[in-house]
């Protein structure tokens, strides 16, 4: 993290800011703060991938001076959608890059996976501050973005909320003097299954998480426990913790979102119910605080909070996703991309939950890159991980054919 440069500074309010991913989860929770004070916020730019209809809305709402929506061949409809209402109309990922490079004070990026490393890279440019959410930025490529952040003077502020709470934990502390960094999990809809019960669980069930309300990817993410691997990456990078110092706990009550240990065995921990406007809040007021209308927590009908360590037999894409970080160079690049992959086909119903670490594994095991020095690299190792993914699911649905072929000629 750095300070702000002089000439990045901008105190006047109204505060210019860009949602990055506006129509999603993140993005519709940063949208319902900035509508709350409409004279403290002059939005700039909202973006959407092909959510039109919810993209002309929100555009609609907070009259930004451009919307832009990913998929070019939307654009006729985003265009109608906005007449007469002043807002500029933009399609495709040129024009998603221009706009995330419009100068502004704050900046959220909230779209989801790989596909966000570039609109969310020209933002940590040219915005003040950049609130992140895209947890796969750093996960990919870490190093290129840290490099960026720093040559621009940006205010990087994590989102992802364990990475809040040690960020607001971290306030004023002396950074040599952390011992470790805990990472609170919730475990997922499937904390509570063996690995045998999770072989038939339908995306329907992996999507819905018994804490917070998220996009179809993370919510994946978070029952195979792979969200929290990439959480340790997120936070080796973000904290610049080695990984052996960095602990996953189970918590599913998902009150505490993180907690620091320093030398003298304090441990400061960030506690709130589990509502991603307040992390978003701290980023948009840092360093001081702004009113929201999240639920407060009730200690008095909290009951008991409850820790486990995590069984990474039973979620190895957190085995994974640790040795990734250990190894370093393309290996964060290629987990991250490899799980994208099959977690779409998950999504799709081609694989199943368990193929899920076994393939990301498969693609780690077979694949050998130098490190990534520039985005294009990124882009590359990337690249090779999603045809390698999608090679090792096509190999398992010959499989299954086979299977089926072989059950039916012995009913015969
Ligand atoms: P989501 O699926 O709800 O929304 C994703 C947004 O990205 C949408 O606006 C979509 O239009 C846009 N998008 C998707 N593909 C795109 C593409 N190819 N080009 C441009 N835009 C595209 O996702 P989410 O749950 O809001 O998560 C967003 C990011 O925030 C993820 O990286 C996630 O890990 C992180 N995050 C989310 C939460 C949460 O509570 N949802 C918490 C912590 C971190
Ligand atoms: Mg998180």
């Amino acid at each position: 993290m750095t300070g702000l440069s002089r000439d990045k500074r901008i105190d006047e309010a109204p505060k210019r800011v860009t949602v990055l991913g506006a129509t999603g989860s993140v993005g519709s929770s940063a949208l319902d703060l900035l509508a709350r004070d409409r004279g403290a916020f002059a939005v700039e730019v909202l973006t959407a991938y092909d959510r039109v209809d919810a993209l002309i809305a929100a555009a609609r709402a907070l009259s930004p001076s451009v919307a832009v929506i990913g998929r070019p061949e939307l654009y006729s409809t985003l265009k109608e959608g906005l007449e007469g209402t002043g807002v500029e109309a933009a399609a495709g990922k040129d024009a998603l890059i221009e706009a995330a490079s419009r100068p502004v004070d704050w900046a959220i990026g909230g779209i989801v996976g790989a596909a966000g490393l570039e609109p969310t890279l020209a933002a940590a440019r040219h915005a003040r501050v950049l609130a992140l959410a895209n947890k796969e930025c750093l996960v990919c490529a870490g190093d290129i973005f840290k490099a960026e952040i720093a040559r621009y003077g940006t205010t990087l502020i994590p989102v992802d909320s364990e990475h809040s709470a040690i960020f607001q934990a971290l306030a004023g502390e002396n950074p040599t003097r952390v011992e470790r960094l805990i990472l609170t999990a919730s475990g997922g809809p499937f904390n509570t299954l063996t690995r045998a019960e999770m072989a038939d669980v339908s995306p329907q069930q992996a999507v819905k998480h018994p804490r917070w309300h998220m996009g179809a990817k993370i919510s994946v993410d978070s029952a195979t426990m792979m969200n929290k691997g990439l959480e340790v990456i997120e936070a080796f990078h973000l904290f610049a913790m080695p990984e052996d110092r960095i602990e996953v706990v189970i918590h599913p009550q998902s009150v505490i979102h993180s907690m620091v240990e320093f030398c003298d065995g304090a441990i400061l921990a960030q506690m709130g119910a589990p509502d991603m406007r307040t992390p978003i809040a701290v980023s948009l007021a840092w360093p001081d605080r702004m009113a929201t209308p999240v639920k407060r927590l009730d200690f008095a009908t909290l009951g008991a909070l409850t820790f486990a360590m995590p069984d990474e037999r039973k979620f190895p894409c957190l085995r994974l996703a640790r040795e990734a970080l250990r190894h370093g160079g393309a290996f964060p690049t290629l987990l991250n991309a490899a799980n994208e992959v099959v977690v779409q086909a998950f999504l799709r119903r081609e694989i199943g939950f368990l193929d899920i670490s076994e393939i990301v594994e498969t693609v780690l095991g077979g694949s050998s890159f130098p490190s990534p020095n520039s985005l294009e690299d990124v882009l590359i190792v990337d690249a090779h991980a999603r045809m390698a993914a999608a090679e090792a699911i096509r190999a398992l649905g010959r499989i299954f054919v086979a299977q089926s072929v072989v059950a039916k000629t012995r009913m015969i």
